[in-house]
């Protein structure tokens, strides 16, 4: 039976949308069989058209899971069990977006038609008068979502179809290696390399052997610092060249013991002063890495200009984009490689297919940012999108976990360094609101980012 056929079997609604038994089981199916496209529907909707479908309700999700709040929004329509799920996760502020959300957006939209999804989206951008507030960015990303989850199942098309079908089968992923010795480095490069992988972004603690993290040092507010961090040293002492040494030792043993068959790259988390961005940038140059990321912060990103020129390695930059005045320059000049851009935090996917689109005209790939501070239906609207442009780069997330994927059944899966989609209607995820349940949040809501530097200073994190 194929997946096709397993639908009909699991007595999907005449809609063509997917309950969330039904999804759990066609997944656990999925794991033994090939991708299929999925054609359930799209006859019905060419050849008689189907009524207008109104917004009935919508409701916030808020869950905590691994220690991170995740915000979802659940869109309810006029048609009995049709539904739409999208990520407004703003770990930092949830109540914030649920609050826009519950509070701004839902009397804009109850009894909309739900097919208005551009129409929607350009009311919400304007509403509140000022515009670009991540916020507001993230409470329209879960919006917006939602509603192209629903148009995808009330089609019986995958959300990639309805953005012109896919360019791709499945997305290469990044590698993602924080490494506390340089044998712990290499040693895991060439396990992640027999997985598959052949694009990795590395982290090498400091010498001591303590551990190396990839979150910015953080701080309760007592001025600390934490120093094991292969970046926060850089702040601790504000010591660009410790960092370039560091980072250039860590390069050139990756070239030297494993090669060149490999891509390698790093965030610099906006760290180093910009005159120490720029010679990190000359260093490392030798080591040709296809990903440096973040040199600057937004407002610094005037200095691209003065890097470009001198040279030649390849820009990641955009996860703090909340507005099209950051990175439309920087697309337009050619002054960045890869878009970064954290996709609810600038808008969501109705946005993000169009920053996609403008950057295939100037070379620019996509690299959506995709930790753990994207829900898993943020990361499946990172995979639509992707699967259906031109330009993809490499897909940056890990493997989901297993409270994860209990908690949002039909998480995209990565097979051989290969991130593929279940090919289900809309989005393919659900949200089991019995499991959220297990992770509501504890009252200790959002998080402070920041750190500081050895004198108590705050610094950007
Ligand atoms: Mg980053």
């Amino acid at each position: 039976m194929d997946r096709r056929e397993s639908f009909k079997a699991l007595g999907l609604g005449a809609a063509g949308f997917a309950s969330l038994g039904a999804i759990k089981e066609v997944m656990s199916e999925a794991k033994a069989a090939p991708p299929q496209p999925a054609a359930n529907g799209r006859d019905r909707a060419r050849a008689g058209g189907m009524p207008a479908l109104k917004i009935k309700d919508i409701k916030v999700i808020i869950t905590k899971v691994e220690g991170t709040n995740m915000v979802t929004c659940k869109i309810y329509t006029s048609e009995a069990g049709l539904y739409g799920l999208g990520c407004g996760t703003h770990a930092e502020r949830p109540s914030i977006v649920a609050d826009m959300i519950e509070k701004y957006f839902k009397p804009m939209l109850i009894g909309r038609n739900a097919d208005e999804i551009e129409k929607i989206w350009q009311e919400l951008w304007i509403a509140p008068y000022w515009r670009a507030s991540v916020d507001a960015n993230n409470a329209m990303a879960a919006i917006d979502a939602a509603l192209w989850d629903i148009m995808g199942k009330r089609c019986g098309v995958p959300v990639y179809d309805l953005l012109g079908g896919k360019v791709r089968d499945g997305l290469r992923m990044l590698g993602d290696i924080q490494a506390r010795t340089p044998q712990i480095l290499e040693d895991s490069i060439r396990k992640m390399m027999e997985d598959g992988y052949d694009h990795f972004r590395i982290y090498l603690a400091n010498p001591n052997g303590q551990p190396a993290a990839s979150s910015a040092p953080r701080s309760a507010g007592g001025g600390t610092v934490d120093a094991t961090n292969p970046r926060a040293s850089v702040e601790a002492r504000g010591n660009d060249v410790e960092y370039i040494k560091r980072l250039c030792d860590a390069f050139e043993l990756i070239r030297n013991k494993i090669g060149w068959d490999i891509e390698i790259g790093h965030d610099v988390h906006e760290r180093p002063t910009p005159r120490g961005a720029i010679m990190l940038a000359k260093a490392v140059e030798p080591y040709r890495p296809f990903y440096i990321e973040d040199l600057f912060a937004p407002e610094d990103s005037e200095w691209y200009k003065i890097v470009r020129q001198q040279a030649s390695i390849g820009i990641a930059m955009g996860e703090l984009f909340v507005n099209q005045n950051e990175w439309l320059p920087l697309v337009a000049n050619r002054l960045i490689d890869i878009m970064r851009m954290h996709i609810s935090a600038a808008g969501g996917l109705n946005l993000a297919r169009k920053v996609a689109h403008t950057c295939e005209f100037f070379g620019v790939t996509t690299s959506w940012h995709g930790p753990a501070n994207v829900s898993p239906i943020g990361h499946a609207v990172n995979m639509h999108i992707d699967l259906s442009i031109y330009n993809f780069g490499v897909c940056e997330g890990r493997p989901f976990s297993e409270q994860l994927q209990e908690l949002f059944p039909g998480c995209p899966e990565i097979r051989k360094g290969i991130r593929y989609s279940n090919d289900l209607p809309g989005l393919g995820i659900d949200l089991d609101e019995k499991v959220a349940a297990k992770y509501a949040p504890d009252g200790n809501y959002g998080s402070q980012r920041g750190a500081y530097d050895r004198e108590g200073a705050p610094k950007r994190p």
